[in-house]
């Protein structure tokens, strides 16, 4: 009898997630809630299990999914990124079941998820970060520390949520007045958002790049390296577009940060995939901010450049078995960039366009291009999910001849009934500071021009327009 694993998640990473289980030989057991029922990650998968009306409540309901799992006979569950990806309680839940959870152990992701945990394992191993409230009793500072913190480091410094995550949960403050006012204010936040209300302070690194390294942990004590990736292409600290490798051009230092990323999680006892992630600032010197207990968004790009399946791997690290190759094996080829299209309308301040039904979707194709989407002709965006569409991820042997494809995918991607986020990225692919490497995270705020564009004024544009106008008058065949 094939091994059956369940996915305990939706959208393009459910659809990720499938196709890796289904080449293992092992079946896939998709689980929805009511509003995800046209979803095409319940049509791939093997088996498929309705956990409810949701929304969301369902896909974060730990006891469903557990019960899902039992009923359909999985050994395994993958969390995927987001929802339960990085609750201990949920990883905790597996374990008592019998259920393997594909991922770091509970123990890892609680110590990992709390910011200020993780930031005394690391100060501890020597890994270098910017100075921050250490305090153990878990980030709980109060205005007095924090008032002398500033008055050490001075100001803007970094409020975070002790237990955030996506982004969520970071202020920049810049006076006394603002520090008083914003501490109770976030930490009502970050206990509404994560039911932690802990937060800790960081003294800010200006206009930093975002460079993160993918390592891969097995049961059997090695723990490799896949390279790095740059994430610096971000709005309201998220990211946007990212790519592989960092285009940073002194080689001595990424490799320097790779074997640091590996010696943080080996201070972590870190087990399975994790992404580990800095900052570097002007003077390339570079800081620990994070580990992520989950394969990331961004993966792809990784694996677009090195040939290594990270979900494959992931599975199989959970099953116990060692790494099938060694750090000498993992060779960077060329660069890969990846967009994010999302349903938003970045001139609307990336408003959601959720509830809108796609009526023209036509991909994009061909040399070094791979699609990691769940969206089809005829699918309506549920309003109550996340609003990313599909990643377009390119690859090129050099970053001149990636660029251009990118160019090329976005130009023939053509999705109509939502606006995305594609004419977007055309005006990025499009900008000398994005052609030429030089951006850090202010990139979207200081490139104001990239929001000036038309959507409907390209060739795809009008192309979709009229596509979609055909299919309007076949369904409504007597409407003018
Ligand atoms: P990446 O995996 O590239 O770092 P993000 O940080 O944007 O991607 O997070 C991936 C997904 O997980 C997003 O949909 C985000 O909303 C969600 N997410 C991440 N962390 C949390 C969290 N602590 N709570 C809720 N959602 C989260
Ligand atoms: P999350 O868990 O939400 O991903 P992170 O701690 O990884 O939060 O930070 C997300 C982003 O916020 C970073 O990529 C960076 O752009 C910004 N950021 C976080 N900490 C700092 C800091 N100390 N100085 C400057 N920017 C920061
Ligand atoms: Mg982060």
């Amino acid at each position: 009898m094939k091994k059956k694993i369940l996915v305990a998640n939706r959208g393009e990473i459910a659809i990720r997630l499938t196709r890796a289980i289904q080449e293992l030989g092992c079946e896939a057991v998709a689980v929805y809630e009511t509003p995800d029922e046209m979803s095409r990650h319940i049509r791939i998968a093997d088996e498929a299990i309705l956990l409810g009306d949701g929304p969301r409540c369902d896909y974060l309901n730990i006891e469903k999914i557990i019960r899902a799992a039992k009923k359909s006979g999985a050994c395994a569950i993958h969390p995927g990124y987001g929802f339960l990806a990085e609750n201990p309680f949920f990883a905790k839940a597996c374990e008592n079941n019998g259920i393997i959870f594909i991922g770091p152990t509970a123990d890892i992701i609680l110590n990992l998820g709390n910011k200020v945990i993780a930031r005394n394992i690391m100060a501890e191993a020597g890994i270098p970060m910017v100075p921050g409230t250490q305090n153990l009793k878990q980030g709980r500072i109060g205005v007095a520390e924090a008032l002398s913190f500033a008055a050490k480091y001075g100001y803007p410094t970094m409020l975070k949520a002790t237990s955030g995550g996506g982004g969520r949960g970071i202020r920049r403050i810049e006076s006394d007045a603002e520090m008083k006012e914003m501490i109770p204010v976030a930490r009502a936040e970050a206990l509404a958002a994560f039911n932690d209300d802990s937060v800790f302070l960081e003294k800010v690194v200006i206009n930093p790049k975002h460079v993160e390294v993918q390592i891969l942990a097995d049961s059997h004590g090695n723990t490799l390296h896949l390279g790095t990736r740059d994430c610096s292409i971000q709005r309201r600290n998220q990211k946007l577009i990212e790519i592989a490798p960092s285009m940073i051009k002194n080689r001595p230092l990424l490799d320097e940060i790779c074997n640091t990323a590996v010696k943080a999680a080996k201070a972590a006892n870190y087990l399975n995939a994790g992404t580990v992630e800095f900052l570097i600032d002007k003077d390339q010197n570079y800081y620990f901010m994070e580990i992520n207990t989950r394969v990331q968004v961004e993966h792809t790009v990784t694996e677009m450049i090195t040939g290594i399946d990270i979900v494959r791997n992931q599975i199989n690290i959970a099953f116990g078995k060692p790494l099938s190759f060694t750090q000498k094996d993992v060779q960077i080829r060329g660069h890969a960039i990846e967009v994010r299209i999302n349903a938003e309308d970045p001139k609307n301040d990336f408003m959601p366009e959720g509830g809108k039904k796609v009526s023209v979707y036509r991909s994009t194709g061909g040399f070094g291009v791979r699609l990691d989407g769940f969206v089809y002709q005829g699918y309506v965006i549920p309003e109550v999910y996340d609003s990313l569409l599909v990643k377009l991820t390119v690859h090129g042997f050099t970053w001149e001849e990636t660029v251009e494809r990118l160019k090329r995918c976005l130009h023939n991607f053509a999705i109509r009934g939502p606006k995305t986020t594609i004419p977007f990225y055309v005006n990025i692919a499009n900008e000398k500071d994005f052609v030429t490497g030089n951006f850090d995270t202010s990139y979207i705020e200081t490139h104001p021009h990239i929001f000036h564009y038309d959507e409907d004024a390209s060739e795809v544009g009008k192309l979709a327009r009229f596509i979609s106008q055909i299919h309007y008058s076949r369904e409504n065949p007597f409407s003018k």
